[in-house]
C-alpha cells in the first residue's frame, strides 16, 4: 500500500486514466534487474526510480571515468574513480528514498546470471556488446524471465522485448551484428542518443510492469536520431534457434 507522501509524489501518474493507483502499486511491488550502469542504464534506472519502482538490482564491474560523464546521467564529477554501482545507488536513493537498490560490482556472465535473475520480474539489458546480450538472453529464456534489450551507438538505437516462449534475441540476431565492434568507446555516441534510448527503455518497462503492455514482443524498434524517426521490424521465432527452440528446452 502506498503512503500519503507516495500518493502525492506519484500523483501526476495516478491521475492518468490508463495508469491509475493499481498500476502504481504494481510498479512499487515490481523487481527489475538492470544489466550495466552506462549510457542506457543510468537514464533508464533514473526514470524507473522517479516513477516509483520498488526494487532495482544493478550490476556493473566498472568505476566512473571522466569520459562517462557526458552521457551517464547518474554520475557527477566527484564520482570519478568510484564504483559505478555505488555512485548509482546513492543517486537513485537521493531521487527516491523508498526504492530498494541491490548494488553488485561484478561482471555479468553465464555463471552468475541465474542467481541475478532470482525473483526478478523484468530484466533491462543496457550492456555494450553482443556476447553479454547473448548470455543475458539465454539466461532469461532458460529462467523464463522477460527481457527488454536495448542498444545505442552514434545517432541510432534499437530495442526489443523478449517474452518467455516467444522469439528471442538469438532468433533475431544469429551472430554478432556487423556494427557490434562499434562500441561507444571506439566510435562515439551523442549524449542524447543514450538519453533517448534509456528513457524509451524505462518507458516500455513502465508499460509492461504497470499495464501489462507487450507491444514490442517480436518487434525490433529502430530509432534514427539524425532523421528523428523510428520504425519497427517484425521477427519470428526461429524453429532452429539454438537458444529457444523446443528441442533444446
Ligand atoms: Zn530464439
Amino acid at each position: 500500500m502506498l503512503n500519503d507522501d507516495q500518493l502525492l509524489r506519484f500523483s501526476r501518474q495516478i491521475l492518468l486514466a490508463e495508469w491509475d493507483i493499481d498500476a502504481q502499486e504494481k510498479l512499487s511491488s515490481s523487481r527489475v534487474l538492470m544489466i550495466g550502469m552506462g549510457g542506457l542504464g543510468c537514464p533508464a534506472a533514473m526514470s524507473l526510480a522517479r516513477a516509483g519502482l520498488g526494487f532495482l538490482r544493478i550490476i556493473d564491474f566498472d568505476t566512473v571515468d571522466e569520459s562517462n560523464l557526458q552521457r551517464q546521467t547518474l554520475f557527477n564529477t566527484q564520482d570519478i574513480g568510484q564504483p559505478k554501482v555505488l555512485a548509482a545507488q546513492k543517486s537513485l536513493k537521493d531521487i527516491n528514498p523508498w526504492i530498494e537498490i541491490d548494488a553488485i560490482q561484478d561482471r555479468v556472465d553465464a555463471k552468475n546470471l541465474p542467481s541475478l535473475l532470482t525473483h526478478i520480474d523484468l530484466v533491462l539489458d543496457g550492456s555494450d556488446n553482443f556476447a553479454t546480450r547473448d548470455a543475458v538472453n539465454k539466461a532469461c529464456v532458460d529462467a523464463k524471465v522477460p527481457l527488454l534489450s536495448a542498444a545505442a551507438i552514434g545517432f541510432e538505437g534499437q530495442m526489443t522485448l523478449i517474452l518467455p516462449d516467444h522469439a528471442c534475441y538469438r532468433c533475431l540476431f544469429q551472430d554478432a551484428p556487423d556494427e557490434d565492434d562499434r562500441r561507444c568507446a571506439d566510435t562515439g555516441v551523442l549524449a542524447t542518443t543514450t538519453a533517448v534510448m534509456g528513457a524509451m527503455q524505462a518507458h516500455m518497462a513502465l508499460l509492461f510492469l504497470g499495464m501489462g503492455i507487450t507491444s514490442l514482443s517480436e518487434r525490433l524498434l529502430l530509432w534514427d536520431g539524425l532523421a528523428c524517426s523510428q520504425r519497427q521490424i517484425r521477427y519470428q521465432k526461429d524453429p532452429t534457434c539454438p537458444v529457444c527452440s523446443a528441442k533444446n528446452t
